[in-house]
């Protein structure tokens, strides 16, 4: 008989921490989106809609394909980094979460490496560990991955006997730094990925939430052959409908539908059709352009108040970031950034410590700070609070 012999010790992705809220807690912790801009009347009336005129399709199984009707959207989304999106190669997904588990499992074999950008999405770290797979931190510069180190780090791992087959990148708007990988890297990153025989795959939530409405060209529009792309709605439109897709090539869509299909059964083909219908009335634009300028304002407020409480002589270290949730303060001399978190909340601030995002318990000297949550008025009072606990860390 099969017993339970105590608890999971694997950390939870997100700490449930991340959602607290309420009295006078400021949350900089939970990467959350502000729902607060979703058009909910028009979705509504669009729902309304399609449950009139499909509505026992739309509630019916369907089987492991992104719906027709969605593809045009998933098209226009990618298109927009200069991605390409092949119907034959799309394989619907419950978010990007559920991709990283579903391409581990499909594509790795237990016991091989997976190298990583560090720090690391947790959820990436902890897909490639429940299927067996090793996550390793890929060499780093101030640039981003250092794609020459890339070469004798797989070398050296390669003659210790190890199976390395696939780069994990998040490469815009990282979560959890902010950082974007520069154009020219990525180019030698796509080459350097060929010649070492690495599939690259390529977590991108929030390469459409540049401030200026920017972004760089995607890794899988550079070369969709070499690329799995994990795309989401969550941070373009809501998390809670759990909708996104992998981009794959041609060739290995086919083996991630199957694993899908034992996760899920098939995606929900509701959620395809509410989405599909909001991108068929034309609702991205506006709702892009407003996700951007109201993250884009938060942003500046706390870069602004960082800059007014902490300077830039002192020892914490941050870059204004151009897009997406997050902003990662660090001390260079060292911190421990998990006491830290402690004390923060006894001023009532949270934050996220920095190892939760290192693979192996590095990070501990930064900290995560998201902005997209936090009422505009509640900014400059949260960063004076943290501010003044970081200050007290120093003169003690
Ligand atoms: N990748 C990254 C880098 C993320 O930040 C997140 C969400 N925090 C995810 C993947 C998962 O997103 P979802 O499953 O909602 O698409």
């Amino acid at each position: 008989m099969w017993t339970e012999t105590g608890a999971d010790s694997r950390p939870s992705v997100e700490m449930p921490q991340l959602f607290e809220r309420g009295g006078d807690l400021i949350s900089f912790a939970g990467g959350l989106p502000d729902l607060d801009l979703l058009p909910l009347k028009e979705l509504s009336e669009q729902l309304a809609r399609l449950t009139r005129i499909g509505g026992r399709i739309a509630l019916q199984y369907s089987t492991p394909h992104v719906a027709r009707a969605l593809v045009p959207a998933i098209t226009d989304l990618m298109a927009r980094e200069g991605g390409r999106a092949d119907a034959e190669g799309l394989v619907p997904t419950a978010g990007s979460q559920m991709g990283l588990l579903a391409l581990a499992l499909s594509l790795g074999t237990p016991g091989e490496t997976v190298l990583c950008q560090t720090p690391a999405y947790p959820g990436a770290a902890a897909a490639f560990r429940t299927a067996g797979l090793r996550p390793y931190g890929a060499p780093e510069d101030a640039e981003g991955l250092d794609t020459q180190a890339l070469r004798a780090t797989v070398a050296r791992l390669r003659a210790e006997g190890q199976r390395v087959r696939m780069l994990y990148v998040n490469p815009t708007f990282q979560n959890p730094t902010g950082a974007t990988l520069p154009l020219e890297r990525r180019y030698e990153l796509l080459e350097v990925a060929r010649e070492l025989d690495l599939l690259i795959v390529e977590d991108n939530p929030y390469g459409l939430l540049g401030f200026d409405g920017r972004t760089v060209e995607s890794l899988q529009g550079i070369d969709p052959g070499n690329v799995l792309y994990l795309g989401t709605f969550s941070k373009v439109f809501a998390p809670g409908l759990r909708c996104g897709w992998i981009a794959a090539p041609v060739p290995l869509a086919e083996r991630l539908r199957r694993t899908t299909e034992v996760m899920a059964l098939s995606p929900s083909a509701f959620t395809q059709a509410a989405l599909a219908a909001f991108h068929t009335r034309g609702g991205w634009d506006p709702l892009i352009g407003a996700y951007r300028e109201r993250y884009a304002e938060r942003c500046g407020l706390m870069a602004d108040a960082l800059d007014a409480e902490l300077g830039t002589d002192g020892p914490w270290r941050w870059r204004r970031p151009e897009g997406g949730f997050y902003l990662w303060l660090r001390n260079p001399g060292g911190a421990d950034t998990r006491r830290l978190a402690s004390a923060v909340a006894g001023q009532g601030v949270s934050f996220v410590p920095g190892g939760h995002f290192g693979l192996d318990g590095e990070c501990d000297d930064a900290l995560r700070l998201c902005f997209s949550n936090v009422p505009r008025g509640r900014i400059a009072e949260g960063v004076a609070r943290l501010a003044s606990v970081l200050r007290g860390a120093e003169a003690g």
